[in-house]
């Protein structure tokens, strides 16, 4: 029976280009998705730009653009990179799309009917000569700390992050006039109401989410929930479809969670599927795969919006969280100027080999150090001289001393058997997001096939026992073909060039066989070694 996936990759804001550290938190998303489709699973893999917020709106004045100028820019790079990196989502859209945001108004109605958003009046700053209320971003005044310029959430002589309230001497960062207080009302969701909801929860899924979620979730949850604000004074953003909101927008923490529901949904009118019933299904696995700073948004926030809406749909099954990425020993920021882009390392060294990187040495379980000479041992040990070498020893020699055709024999049992753990192995470690262990699987699969080609020395058999070459030789072409369809989810270019060069199918998550005598396709170079 065709089981049912959803996979939802975190939207990324589309206020700065990806870095690998983005990728390595997205990447998962796609081998499970990959995975999946190949054992014929139905599969909606979705995601999206969050295109709103304060950041953005600030870019934009200060760029003298609009906002959607640069959210637009921003979220066509993002498209742009997942292509470069072959990710294959079924839908991929922004938070401005119209069917997002009748989406979201849809479900800010549906949650007031229910009786989980009330109106809150309370004082805020705001600048009688610029007649509006001001963020906390867009005020400046004095640190509580040390005395010196603050932002209205931030100091950044002492680095200390601030709640407006405390702030001194408070001015409206676009004309300088002092502020005052002004009631301003807000709509609140009652995310209090959702604490035993979510304790069950976790305590249901700590064996199926990543650890560091259930921990960062259990800390959350300690620290108590609290209602929260789902409006903010913005012109930029989904309209409120209350009335008298109409100078304020929806919060981005509210809306852009709600970007699964509306990908999904959309997806499945593309395919033809009963969205209610697909979402509703008890059986439905669901991933979310982002970062280890968006936790508490995927199993505190989300599992309590879903909950609001009272239509049993499905809460989050897996938590694919991921660490950080470091920079020899530093954070990766603009401001230091060591942020390694997605797309520098994608036109430099190839989609596959910087995939291949972050799924066997990324931040699964805990944050790593990236350093470019890292990366290039690496690639040089695994992908050339493991990966790249087996396949080239055999089909060179092939070639060379037999004219690419490769004779029908008879296939080591042993090898047979080995194979066909492996894939068991593999498809549970990949089911359970133990990526890394998955790949390392696979690796050790290649690692035999050389061992084997070693002990049986075909160059030796060639000359003296051409039958027992024909069987070691076919035996490696059956390794290889099953080696090509292994690391499809991982690296999709260089399985399907295994492939075009075999004449073998990598469609499916089993057991490849082969029958007859194979004439090679001409052979390209899997990987190129990289000095140093
Ligand atoms: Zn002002
Ligand atoms: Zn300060």
């Amino acid at each position: 029976m065709k089981r049912k996936v959803l996979i939802g990759g975190a939207w990324p804001y589309a206020n700065y280009l990806l870095h690998i550290g983005h990728l390595a938190a997205l990447l998962p998303g796609d081998i499970i998705a990959r995975y999946y489709r190949k054992c014929g699973d139905e599969v909606i893999y979705v995601s999206g730009s969050d295109m709103h917020g304060t950041p953005i709106t600030q870019r934009a004045k200060k760029e003298n653009k609009t906002p959607f100028e640069i959210a637009n820019f921003y979220h066509n790079e993002d498209v742009n990179t997942f292509n470069l990196y072959n990710f294959s989502y079924d839908l991929y859209i922004n938070t401005e799309s119209e069917i997002h945001k009748e989406n979201v108004k849809r479900i800010v109605k549906l949650l007031n009917d229910n009786g989980y958003i009330y109106e809150k009046e309370e004082l805020q700053d705001y600048c009688e000569n610029c007649n509006c209320f001001l963020s906390d971003r867009e005020i400046v005044g004095t640190c509580p700390h040390c005395g010196g310029k603050c932002d209205g959430d931030q100091c950044d002589s002492c680095l200390s992050s601030l709640e407006t309230s405390e702030v001194l001497d408070k001015h409206c960062k676009t004309c300088g006039n002092p502020s005052s207080l002004k009631s301003n009302k807000h709509l609140y969701f009652k995310l209090s109401n959702f604490q035993g909801d979510i304790q069950k929860l976790v305590e249901e899924r700590k064996n199926k989410w990543r650890r560091q979620a259930v921990g960062e979730t259990n800390k959350f949850l300690e620290m108590g929930l609290i209602d929260r604000a789902i409006t903010r004074q913005l012109n930029w953003g989904v309209e409120v479809p209350i009335e008298g909101y109409e100078d304020k927008r929806i919060y981005v923490w509210f809306e852009a969670v709600l970007g699964y529901l509306t990908a999904c949904e959309e997806v499945c009118s593309q395919k033809g599927i009963n969205f209610e019933e697909f979402i509703t299904d008890k059986d439905l696995t669901s991933y979310y795969v982002h970062g280890k700073d968006n936790i508490p948004f995927h199993t505190v926030i989300y599992p309590s919006l879903l909950l609001a809406m009272k239509k049993n749909y499905n809460l989050p099954n897996k938590i694919i969280c991921s660490g950080y990425i470091n920079m020899n020993n530093e954070k990766m920021s603009k401001s230091k100027g060591n942020l390694m882009t997605a797309n520098e390392m994608v036109n430099t060294y190839g989609a596959d080999s910087v995939r291949y990187y972050l799924i066997a040495n990324g931040p699964e379980k805990k944050d790593i150090n990236f350093s470019l000479d890292d990366y290039i041992t690496i690639h040089n040990k695994f992908l050339v001289g493991v990966l790249g070498n087996f396949v080239n020893r055999n089909l060179s020699f092939i070639k060379k001393k037999f004219d690419s055709v490769i004779k029908e024999g008879k296939i080591d049992s042993n090898i047979v058997e080995l194979t066909r753990k492996t894939y068991e192995s593999v498809s549970q470690m990949i089911e359970a997001g133990e990526l890394r262990s998955a790949i390392e699987t696979i690796m050790e699969y290649v690692t035999s096939g050389n061992k084997y080609y070693d002990e049986n020395e075909p160059w030796n058999l060639a000359k003296n026992n051409i039958d027992k070459f024909n069987d070691v030789t076919y035996t490696c072409i059956y390794m290889m073909a099953n080696i090509a369809n292994l690391i499809e989810p991982f690296m999709p270019d260089t399985s399907n060039k295994l492939c075009e060069i075999l004449k073998t199918s990598n469609k499916t998550f089993e057991e490849i066989t082969i029958s007859g005598d194979i004439l090679i396709n001409e052979l390209p170079l899997l990987f190129n070694r990289i000095e140093q």
